[in-house]
Order: structure tokens, then C-alpha cells, then sequence
């Protein structure tokens, strides 16, 4: 069952109307901040490489050091990819956006100033749409916008001291902010792993979390059903969806006891700790006055044009809720199935050969969305990487259609395959001997058999107990070595027994 639930609005956020699950009573308000590292070769405002790990300061242009005299020139890539997230959301593209400049002090910035846009984002708008289990869930974004990242504090290797590296200054961020749609940390992760899956998915980042191209500051805060909106504090930088996940629980509890033990949350900047799974506060939080935000006269507002805008969305790629939608159309899967094999575009375009390869669509997605997704869950794998090749689950697929093989036998022939043990379907039945039994006269003196030997069961049978039929079924089964085939042996025994 699928349900499409509408996200809270602002009106029902105020009426305090609780629309996700309590914890200890209370409702949990959860809205992101992610940034996305732009996938491009070289800085926002300048031509130094963005490359990940070089030597400290050799990726550090005139521009991103803030030497007198240098101005900044927007990157064109970096533009296109904020106009496919927008476009891939549903957001709207300002013709017209601006960059400001976003003022504090740190070591790391030796501009004095971040430049980022505020007023004006370039995206405005839009939403993403996942599923939570088998509910459909959609939270509201309120904008993206372009800004550069600052360099980095080296602690490490300096001892009371710290170094600085400004190769990451200047590397091109897209800050996607959502609405406080989310009710649970649960939601908060399948969100964040869908956003996850659509930036890589459009090409516009390459995700890589340790590196830090993809992180997320979750806002959380909570409140007793019916009041007004918690205060909230913002958990920064989380790098890892298990981090994410224990860094939001942790947040909820500790939120909730110190006002249980009377105590007010106060609005803080937290960050959190892996070694101890708890949060501890950095910062308390600025607000935007004290940046003194003020548009960049080095900059002109960003334009971008109709015609821009429809040339990118020539090239966009199919997205994974397009191509699920499809599967249902064409293949008649369930919405759920649909979605978990666009998880990704490899996983899709396994799904996609096995089908050109011949393969019933709604058997191979069974097994792709359950056997072999355990599997390359429990190896830590990629699909990419699985052993069996498309191909081969076409052939295995297509011997329980045509009931040369059961669905038991058929596991035993996918592990030969998956371990290597032979690569030929039919080959692996063969020497397996794994070939249903086809002929109806020697099961049907296996039958008699086990009825001459089970009186028990066929009268506790009669007498109404469905788990006695089974039990002879169970026999059956045995007793063929698997290779009957059960719809057979069901149908057999009913018509043995009189049923
Ligand atoms: P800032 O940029 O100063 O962090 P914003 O108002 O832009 O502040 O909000 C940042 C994020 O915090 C947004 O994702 C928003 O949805 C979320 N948010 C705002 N209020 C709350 C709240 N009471 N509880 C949880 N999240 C909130
Ligand atoms: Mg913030």
C-alpha cells in the first residue's frame, strides 16, 4: 500500500496539528541544510583545480588566496549543475540571482568574507519525494544557492599550532535548504539518501561523503503536541548516513530530557562526536545580522536565460521517479519495487539487461531486490561488482518460468553462480539434478507414498487443520528431493484427499 502523504504546511506547523510519530510524547521538527560539492574541474570564481588531496596550498590561485587586485569570474559548469538540481526537483530557476557577501573572521578565509548567495538563490522551490518503508513521503525544499567553500585548519602535525590549506577555498558548493518537513530520524535519513541519490544520479556531485562532498546540518527541535515550535539547534557537518542517524537520535533524547528536567534548549551550533555518539555544542548561533550580508560589487547578478535553461534540460538524464514510473507502466511492478531498483543507475541498468536479456520483469526483480540486494548488502558490494552477470539471472529466471526448476532449486543454482562454482544455468541444473519432475505418474506414487504412511495428517486434514495439509506438501517435497513442483503437489493431494 502506498499512501502520498502532503507535507505539514506552515498553517498546520502553527495549529501544532502532530503529523509524525511521538517519541516520549513529544513531536520531533527536523530541516536540513546539505551541501553538495559541484563536480567541477575547477573553483567557482577561479581556475584553480578542485581535485581532492593534493598538497596543502598547490591548488590555490591568486583569487582563492585573496591577493589584492584579483577578481572573481563565475564558473559556468557551476551554474549548469545548480540549474539540473533545480531542474530535477521541480524548483524554479531565477532569471535573475545574486551573490553577497557573507562576513566573519576565520583563518581559513583569508577574504574576510564568503561569497554565497542570500536574497536572491538562484533555486527557488521544489521538493523531493522518497519512500519511508512503504509510505511516500515529500519534503519541501525552500531554495538551493551557489557559494564558494572556505580552506581548511590543519591540527594535525602541528603541535600548538595550526596549519592552514586553502586548496578547498573557493571549491564550488549548492547549499539545498528544505522546509522543517521532517517528523523522525528515520525520515531525516531516507531523505538525506534520496537527495544523496539524485545529485549523483544527475551528475552534479560525485557524493563522496569521507571527502566531504555531501554534507548535511540537520536542524532539530522539539516540542509537546499543540505548542509552539521548539527551539532548535543544528547539528553540522554529519558525513555518514550512520552518523547522521545516531547524531539525530542522540539530539531528540538529549533535547527531551533537558526539558523534561526543566531546563530550556537554547539555539546552538552542535557538532557530533563518532567516539562518544553524543552532541556538544560549538557555538551559540549567529544570526544572519551579524554577517552583514551585503550584495558582491565584483559580481554582476547571475542571468540565465530560457534558452539556457532548456538546453540543460535537453541533456538531463532520465530521473530514478520518471524511470519508476515507467517500470510500473511497462513491467507492471509495485511503486515500492520500482523505487528500489532506481536506487541507482547501475542497479537500474542490471534490472534493465536481465529484462532485454529475456527475463520476466517481475521475477528478476524479485531477485534483484531481494537476493541479490542482501547479498551486495552483506559483501558491502557494488551491483557492478556482483558475480552474476545479468544475463545469467535472465537463464535462471527464465527456468522457473518455463517450471523446469522450483524456486528452491533455483537458489541452489544462483549460489553455484554467485561462488563461482559454474556460470552455465543449465549446465548447473543438469549436473545438480535439479530438473523439476514433469512426469505426473512418478509423483503421484510419491504421494501415495507419503499418505499411505501419514494417516495423521490427512485426518487432522479433515478435520479443518490447514498446517496438516502443509505437512504433507512438506513430505512431498522431501521426499521428491525438492524437484516436484509444489503448485503440482498442492493440486495432486487436494484431489487425492478430496478436497
Ligand atoms: P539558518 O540559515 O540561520 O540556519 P534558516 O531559517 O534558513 O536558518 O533555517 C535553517 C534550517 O532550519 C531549515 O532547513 C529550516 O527548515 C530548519 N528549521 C527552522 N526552524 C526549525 C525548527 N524549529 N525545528 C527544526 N528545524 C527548523
Ligand atoms: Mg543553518
Amino acid at each position: 500500500m502506498t499512501t502520498q502523504q502532503a507535507p505539514a504546511t506552515t498553517e498546520e506547523l502553527q495549529a501544532g496539528r502532530p503529523t509524525g510519530p511521538l517519541v516520549q510524547g513529544y513531536e520531533v521538527i527536523i530541516g536540513f541544510e546539505t551541501h553538495a560539492q559541484l563536480s567541477t574541474a575547477s573553483k567557482i570564481f577561479s581556475r584553480a583545480s578542485t581535485a581532492f588531496g593534493a598538497e596543502p596550498n598547490t591548488q590555490a590561485c591568486a583569487v582563492d588566496l585573496a591577493l589584492p587586485g584579483t577578481l572573481p569570474v563565475m564558473n559556468k559548469g557551476a551554474v549548469e549543475r545548480a540549474i539540473k538540481l533545480g531542474l530535477a526537483l521541480g524548483s524554479t530557476i531565477a532569471p535573475r540571482s545574486v551573490f553577497a557577501r557573507k562576513n566573519y573572521f576565520y583563518p581559513d578565509l583569508p577574504k574576510g568574507y564568503q561569497i554565497s548567495q542570500f536574497e536572491i538563490p538562484v533555486v527557488q522551490g521544489g521538493s523531493v519525494s522518497f519512500f519511508l518503508g512503504d509510505e511516500q513521503k515529500t519534503v519541501r525544499l525552500v531554495r538551493a544557492h551557489l557559494e564558494e567553500d572556505a580552506g581548511k585548519s590543519l591540527h594535525e602535525d602541528f603541535v600548538g599550532q595550526s596549519g592552514i590549506d586553502l586548496n578547498r577555498a573557493g571549491t564550488p558548493l549548492l547549499e539545498i535548504v528544505t522546509e522543517p518537513d521532517m517528523r523522525s530520524t528515520a525520515e531525516a535519513v531516507a531523505y538525506a539518501r534520496e537527495l544523496h541519490k539524485i545529485v549523483t544520479w544527475i551528475g552534479i556531485c560525485d557524493g563522496n561523503m569521507q571527502e566531504g562532498s555531501f554534507r548535511c546540518d540537520a536542524n532539530v527541535s522539539v516540542r509537546r503536541p499543540g505548542g509552539k515550535l521548539g527551539t532548535r539547534r543544528e547539528i553540522k557537518n554529519l558525513n555518514s548516513f550512520k552518523f547522521m542517524q545516531q547524531a539525530i537520535d542522540y539530539e531528540i533524547r538529549w533535547q527531551i530530557e533537558e526539558l523534561e528536567d526543566g531546563r530550556a534548549v537554547q539555539q546552538a551550533t552542535v557538532l557530533f562526536d563518532p567516539d562518544t555518539g553524543e552532541t556538544r555544542a560549538m557555538r551559540t548561533k549567529e544570526d544572519a545580522a551579524d554577517y552583514r550580508y551585503f550584495p558582491d560589487p565584483d559580481l554582476p547578478p547571475l542571468a540565465i536565460g530560457a534558452d539556457w535553461i532548456e538546453r540543460v534540460r535537453a541533456g538531463m538524464p532520465e530521473l530514478p521517479r520518471a524511470m519508476a514510473e515507467r517500470y510500473v507502466r511497462e513491467h507492471g511492478l509495485s511503486a515500492y519495487d520500482a523505487a528500489q531498483l532506481t536506487h541507482s543507475p547501475a542497479l537500474a541498468g542490471y534490472f534493465q539487461a536481465a529484462v532485454a536479456a529475456g527475463a520476466n520483469a517481475k521475477l528478476a526483480s524479485n531477485w534483484i531486490t531481494g537476493e541479490i540486494a542482501r547479498r551486495l548488502n552483506q559483501q558491502d558490494i557494488a551491483i557492478t561488482a556482483a558475480p552474476v552477470a545479468a544475463a545469467q539471472l535472465a537463464g535462471l529466471v527464465g527456468r522457473i518460468g518455463d517450471g523446469t526448476i522450483s524456486n528452491a532449486a533455483a537458489r541452489q543454482v544462483f549460489e553455484a553462480l554467485w561462488s563461482g562454482e559454474g556460470s552455465e544455468v543449465d549446465a548447473l541444473i543438469e549436473a545438480k539434478g535439479l530438473k523439476q519432475m514433469s512426469d505426473s505418474g512418478a509423483l503421484e506414487q510419491i504421494i501415495d507414498q507419503v499418505l499411505a504412511t501419514n494417516e495423521k495428517n490427512i485426518a487432522e486434514y479433515r478435520a479443518g487443520k490447514d498446517k496438516a495439509f502443509n505437512a504433507l506438501v512438506g513430505q512431498v517435497m522431501k521426499a521428491s528431493q525438492g524437484k516436484a513442483n509444489p503448485a503440482q503437489v498442492n493440486a495432486l493431494l487436494k484431489s487425492k484427499l478430496g478436497g
